[in-house]
């Protein structure tokens, strides 16, 4: 089969500096890699021709802070710490290689359905899960859930040998960062050797930070100082370190921030479910930090739709501030696209020639996108935000490979991986130690 694509007369949101969107625009796609983008005629040349009449072409999606999740729709009730507790932790202890592959498949399969060619997920058994990406074909970004000994998780040990078994895999798909589970599962002894591993494999850092009060109180109780302070004095911030949440960053923590030009992982509907807070979305975007969107994991969401994530992240901040300037469409697209990219370092995120081919296909005869004004990229981007969901999405093509071609998988069967993966997550139930709550309720 010829490598090279031709996506033609599409609407072509291409997410560039310029913010162009090509109305009856093609794309070419050659390996990997995006070769062209005009509005002139295309021809065929022997390339494989997908039509894109009626489509709205552009970049596919990143989750910035992602879980690969086996279960949900129970402890939908609870709040950070318990739910962390009861549920979360003890079913990724009962995790194993085959369970956690189920699961990934299972994850992937519907952030693909959904858009999203790139995660940066935190989960355990990161082999089984770099299988996974390189079966389905996602961009997967992995990292452990390490933690103080105690606490039964992963080590660093785990993450680095992850790294030294998978790192690069894939073409380059599957990358592996280490990851800090949060500071009250952590010390400052592990944040500075986590550090220290990282630069000393050349990678990155993915943590949890700021996400709750309760982590702010247990982090003064514990360290003496607000949280993003502990991760500046350990050397964890950088450039290359990707902060999910921040929900209550202070005015000194932000900039912290601003002067290690951390990235940051904006998550609000997850957020809102467990009701930690809204975060200081519009000084952060004041600060100049980079800033991504997450959906977190399908146990405290319960969706994977980034569509949804993209609606909230607009819609939470113009309600608190009572200010409908807040959270601009095309803004809005280009964190969950390019702001993305650029946190995990892929070279994706817009349609210029010379990008990694992570490209979608959205169906626009829909009642989603009519009416549609002719020529109107403001009425393309609104349409994406404030009124699509998940569904609207027909192709994903990820580093120059389809493998989601007009709503059907062309890597896995969709049927066993949802057969397995509940299976997999009855056979975790069966092994998970639940704590009894009031046993784990902090007072
Ligand atoms: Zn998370």
């Amino acid at each position: 089969m010829s490598d090279r694509i031709v996506l033609r007369n599409g609407i072509v949101a291409t997410l560039n500096d310029a913010d162009d969107v090509l109305f009856g625009g093609n794309v070419v796609i050659e390996g990997d890699r995006i070769a062209l983008v005009t509005a002139d005629p295309v021809p065929a040349d022997g390339a494989r021709v997908i039509d894109a009449t009626d489509r709205i072409v552009m970049p596919g999606l990143v989750d910035f802070h992602y879980h690969t999740a086996l279960g949900k729709g129970y402890s939908d009730h609870l709040p950070l710490w318990e739910y962390l507790q009861t549920c979360w932790y003890p079913m990724i202890r009962a995790l194993d290689p085959e369970s956690a592959y189920w699961a990934a498949l299972a994850s992937y399969s519907e952030s693909i359905k959904c858009g999203v060619t790139a995660v940066n997920d935190m989960y355990r058994q990161l082999e089984a899960l770099a299988d996974a990406a390189e079966k389905i074909g996602i961009r997967a970004v992995l990292s452990n859930d390490v933690a103080t000994d105690e606490h039964n998780l992963d080590t660093l040990a785990d993450n680095e040998h992850a790294f030294r078994t998978k790192n690069g895999a894939a073409n380059g798909r599957v990358k592996i960062l280490i990851g800090i589970e949060w500071l009250p599962l952590a010390s400052e002894e592990l944040l500075r050797d986590a550090r220290a591993l990282a630069d000393d494999l050349g990678t990155g850092i993915h943590i949890h930070l700021n996400e709750s009060l309760s982590e702010v109180e247990i982090s003064k109780e514990m360290f003496g100082r607000r949280p993003t302070e502990v991760a500046y004095d350990c050397g964890i911030l950088g450039p290359d370190c990707i902060a999910a949440h921040c929900v209550w960053l202070s005015d000194v923590e932000m900039a912290l921030m601003r002067e290690t030009h951390t990235q940051i992982s904006h998550n609000p509907s997850s957020n809102a479910k467990l009701g930690n807070g809204v975060a200081r979305l519009p000084e952060m975007l004041a600060a100049g930090l980079n800033v991504g969107l997450g959906h977190d994991a399908a146990e405290c969401n319960n969706s994977r739709d980034m569509f949804e994530v993209m609606k909230f992240a607009s819609l939470m901040h113009r309600a608190v501030r009572v200010d409908a300037s807040l959270g601009q469409a095309p803004d809005i697209v280009r964190m969950a696209t390019k702001n993305g990219n650029k946190g995990l370092g892929i070279d994706a995120g817009e349609l210029s020639p010379g990008k990694k081919a992570d490209v979608i296909l959205v169906d626009a005869q829909s009642q989603m996108f009519t009416p549609l004004m002719p020529g109107d990229k403001g009425h393309v981007f609104s349409h994406l935000v404030f009124a699509a969901n998940g569904s609207c999405v027909e192709t994903v093509i990820i580093d120059g490979q389809v493998v989601y071609e007009d709503r059907e998988f062309t890597t896995i069967d969709e049927e066993e991986v949802l057969r397995n993966a509940n299976r997999a997550f009855l056979e975790v139930v069966e092994r998970m130690e639940v704590p009894d709550l009031a046993a784990v309720r902090r007072s």
